[in-house]
């Protein structure tokens, strides 16, 4: 406790700096919320630290001295450059040479490091740790778990605040900046070059001129849309759009990078297999990837286009919203060689928590809407109205594509609208997304999946709830690919 007392007073001025100047500090929420970020930061340390200590006392004390020696140098350089020890940064760090980095020392660098480590350093080195009794120990962690878990439920609404700072947040308290951003430094370098496992090779059987345009969408939950029997009409076009179909369907995780997975995935697993896009590109299908979100496996192909490179061809106000994945589209498609063609739209219109920020202005259907990202501000009919908005969105977006695709009238069209998860809007006080699968409220996980089949092209089997691994095998028939993993059953077409 006591250490965990000294790491708040020498290490968190640029972290409670940070807080004081982002949170409204003369509401009751606002100091609610700075209260307990206190009281959890004081006994997170102190419990972790305990644990080091319990478990090894010669490890808990070499562990002490270092992150109370590199924190000292970490807020150095915080307070005196402005950095954040984000993922990036120790990237930086660690990618640096001596000649750089002997270049920062300086007599106040010096200062930092004797005043805030050396000298707790020497006290801990010195001080006596008392033994506890498992019995002691296993009482002590249980109830300090408990007052934790009870802290964080009881700021349910400040999560969205909080979840909009992570990054600013998660680079300032000592020593988990640097700790955690570490890991994530090595488990992203780590997963970028983990290979796929290729998926046996898969025959074109037609020369059929066909294309599928796949929509990933984010965050988008299948109660909103009034084509799943929501009051609100929030799919004022495509209901009445023809040949337009809607499942019920579940996604297999509450969190991007794995629901996209997901989505790409020929069946659900933890490893990692060849993609749809890669799987199709290496069998000759034209593959085109655009996105204005991130967080998708791996994607090997040619033509990935991001949203600075839509950003280019586009013109207008829209271009700043997910309508800019349409620039060109139907010229792009018009102009492959390939008979076969998959494009991935990954948008990411509902993607909160500032959902009256992702729609243009003469999209906002519903008022009024939720502007702030702390919810203390906004009622939850205004959050919900602006989340409406982004459906409504959506929705035109869609509906825009499909009028595009009809205008093909060599190709045979298909296209396929999926989320990669849902969203709590405040239901038992939850927001947002993340809670994991097996816990999840439904909101987090009954997603939208919609399809559209161009006239003569394809008809739908009457199908009951769907997963998002439909998605492969279905792209798989309507393309009329051969491949030795496609699983029928898995296949929404007739
Ligand atoms: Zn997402």
């Amino acid at each position: 406790m006591l250490m965990s007392f000294l790491n708040f007073l020498l290490f968190h001025f640029p972290f409670y700096s940070f807080v004081f100047k982002n949170v409204d500090y003369k509401s009751f929420n606002g100091v609610f919320l700075i209260i307990s970020i206190m009281i959890i930061m004081l006994v997170v340390n102190a419990f972790i630290f305990y644990l080091i200590c319990f478990l090894s006392r010669f490890v808990g004390k070499f562990l002490l001295v270092l992150f109370f020696i590199i924190s000292a140098i970490a807020v150095y350089f915080i307070n005196t450059y402005g950095v954040l020890i984000d993922k990036t940064m120790i990237g930086n760090i660690l990618n640096t040479n001596y000649a750089e980095s002997s270049s920062f020392f300086s007599i106040k660098l010096i200062i930092y490091i004797i005043l805030f480590g050396v000298l707790p350093g020497i006290y801990i080195i010195k001080v006596k740790i008392i033994n506890e009794t498992w019995k002691r120990f296993a009482i002590t962690s249980s109830a300090t778990l408990l007052f934790i878990l009870a802290l964080v439920f009881a700021n349910a609404s400040n999560w969205l605040w909080i979840d909009k700072n992570s990054k600013i947040l998660g680079a300032l308290p000592m020593p988990w900046s640097y700790v955690a951003n570490t890991y994530l430094f090595y488990s992203g370098k780590f997963k970028s070059n983990e290979k796929e496992i290729l998926l046996p090779n898969a025959t074109i059987k037609d020369n059929q001129k066909s294309v599928v345009v796949l929509v990933i969408g984010e965050s988008a939950r299948s109660e909103n849309f009034s084509l799943y029997g929501y009051k609100k009409n929030t799919n004022p076009l495509l209901s009445k759009m023809d040949n337009l179909f809607h499942f019920d369907a579940t996604s297999c995780a509450t969190y991007t990078t794995a629901g996209v997975k997901c989505i790409l995935e020929y069946t659900n697993t933890d490893k990692l297999y060849e993609i749809l896009p890669n799987y199709l590109y290496r069998n000759n299908v034209e593959v085109i990837w655009r996105t204005t979100n991130w967080g998708e496996p791996p994607v090997h192909i040619k033509d990935y286009q991001n949203k600075d490179a839509l950003m280019q061809n586009c013109k207008g106000e829209a271009c700043d919203f997910d309508e800019v994945l349409l620039t060109g589209l139907k010229d792009q498609i018009l102009a492959s060689k390939k008979n076969k063609i998959l494009i991935v739209l990954h948008t990411s219109t509902s993607h909160g928590p500032t959902y009256s920020k992702k729609y243009p202005p003469q999209f906002e259907t519903f008022k009024p809407v939720c502007n702030s990202v702390e919810l203390g501000d906004c009622s939850q009919t205004e959050l919900i109205n602006a989340y409406d908005n982004t459906i409504v969105y959506t929705d035109y977006i869609l509906s825009k594509l499909i009028e595009d695709l009809k205008q093909l009238n060599e190709y045979k069209s298909a296209m396929i609208f999926v989320s990669d998860h849902g969203e709590s809007l405040g239901e038992k006080n939850l927001y947002m997304h993340g809670v994991p699968i097996s816990i999840a409220p439904k909101e987090q996980y009954e997603i939208p999946f919609i399809v559209w089949v161009s006239a003569g092209s394809k008809q739908v089997k009457p199908n009951k709830v769907l997963s998002q691994n439909h998605v492969f095998h279905s792209v798989l028939n309507f393309l009329n690919i051969q491949s030795p993993i496609y699983d029928e059953e898995m296949n929404i077409f007739k």
